[in-house]
């Protein structure tokens, strides 16, 4: 097993300043100040591949798609001119063995609990992943790391991690028919909610016949938020950082009203629901959802009867224009002769969530 170990010291808090002998009060105010900038950092990289805080050096630390810019390899509507999501970031490989084959090993990026692992790399155009349940500012968090070639001995769901703890080594397992190649070899990195613990019965009755290898760990339900946005801001914020507040402040796409009332985000997600005095008074009936591009619930506000104008199940209350030509990958609506309407994704979407 190769640079993998279960002791291994976190990239971060590894001493890195040179000693200057008498300068003991200056040491421990180093020590200091990196143990509070620690505390306050609530995800880490993955890897040790820090290019990402350079400015100018992000080619040293995005791998595109073949033939296409580093961009290809961040979070978003980055692929097919724009029409294809990508999910996480593909974070380049810095350690080779002799074959030149991947050997960086890949950290927790914050505390949590190890949710799945999965060593069937022929299920998944993952390959090899692990997803970790973390807890942050009341929001439930599931990181994932894909492509693994071996995960830690012994690692195995229910574990808990600390930032910083190696779980894996990065490899290059796919199931894709052109694999990945030596030279793309990256670690997947994703940060996502969940959308529903009742994916697994959802998904056999909305997709019958389907196979589901991964239970509620299956990539259809997990919704991705940006690392890149994620980790930048809080470098630049440092505790003041609150992810809550961050993802309540992104563009929405759309904004929608569900006819339902109890379904597991509201709990999960309880740090995102707004106030109402009026549902609060007279009974809610229903949510109103503000959805971001990738259809991620940012912002919750129950309803009363007496707010719903309509008896549909699901109804589309807005578009955000600039944002849907932006960000259009994800297909949740869509205009027709002028009209804007919820698509087929973005139907399954709302049923998927409100199951
Ligand atoms: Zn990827």
């Amino acid at each position: 097993m190769t640079g993998l170990t279960t002791d291994g010291s976190r990239p971060l808090s590894r001493p890195t300043k040179r000693r200057h002998p008498g300068s003991l009060a200056r040491i421990l105010c180093l020590a200091l100040v990196r143990s509070v900038t620690l505390l306050a950092q609530t995800f880490q990289l993955p890897t040790a591949n820090h290019a990402l805080f350079e400015p100018g050096r992000e080619e040293q630390f995005f791998v595109g798609t073949v033939g296409k810019p580093w961009t290809s390899g961040c979070f978003g509507c980055v692929r097919s001119e724009n029409w294809q999501m990508h999910e996480g970031l593909d974070i380049k490989c810095v350690q080779r063995d002799k074959h030149g084959e991947p050997e960086d090993p890949v950290r927790a990026t914050a505390d949590g609990v190890v949710a799945y692992i999965t060593t069937h790399p022929a299920l998944s155009n993952y390959g090899n992943y692990i997803v970790i349940a973390h807890r942050v500012d009341g929001l439930e968090v599931y990181s994932l790391y894909a492509h693994l070639k071996e995960v830690r001995p012994g690692l195995k769901a229910g574990d808990a991690v600390k930032a910083g703890d190696p779980i894996a080594v990065m490899g290059r397992t796919s199931n894709t028919r052109q694999g990945i190649s030596k030279e793309r070899a990256h670690v997947h990195f994703e940060l996502n909610l969940l959308v529903n613990d009742r994916f697994a019965a959802w998904f056999e009755q909305a997709c019958p016949g389907q196979r589901n290898d991964h239970g509620a760990w299956n990539g259809q339900n997990l919704l991705g938020l940006d690392p890149r946005a994620i980790l930048l801001l809080q470098a630049r914020q440092g505790p003041r950082f609150k992810l809550s507040a961050w993802l309540q402040n992104e563009p929405e796409i759309c904004r929608v009203l569900v006819r339902a009332t109890h379904f597991p985000w509201l709990r999960r997600y309880a740090a995102l629901t707004q106030r109402n005095p009026v549902a609060e008074r007279d009974g809610v009936a229903g949510y109103e959802l503000a959805l971001d591009f990738n259809g991620v619930p940012i912002r919750l506000t129950p309803r009363a009867a007496s707010e719903i104008k309509s008896p549909a199940k699901f109804q589309l209350l807005s578009v955000n224009e600039p944002e849907y030509h932006q960000h259009p990958c994800r297909r949740l609506v869509i205009s027709r002769g002028g009209q804007w309407q919820l698509t087929g994704h973005g139907t399954k979407l709302l049923e998927q969530l409100t199951f």
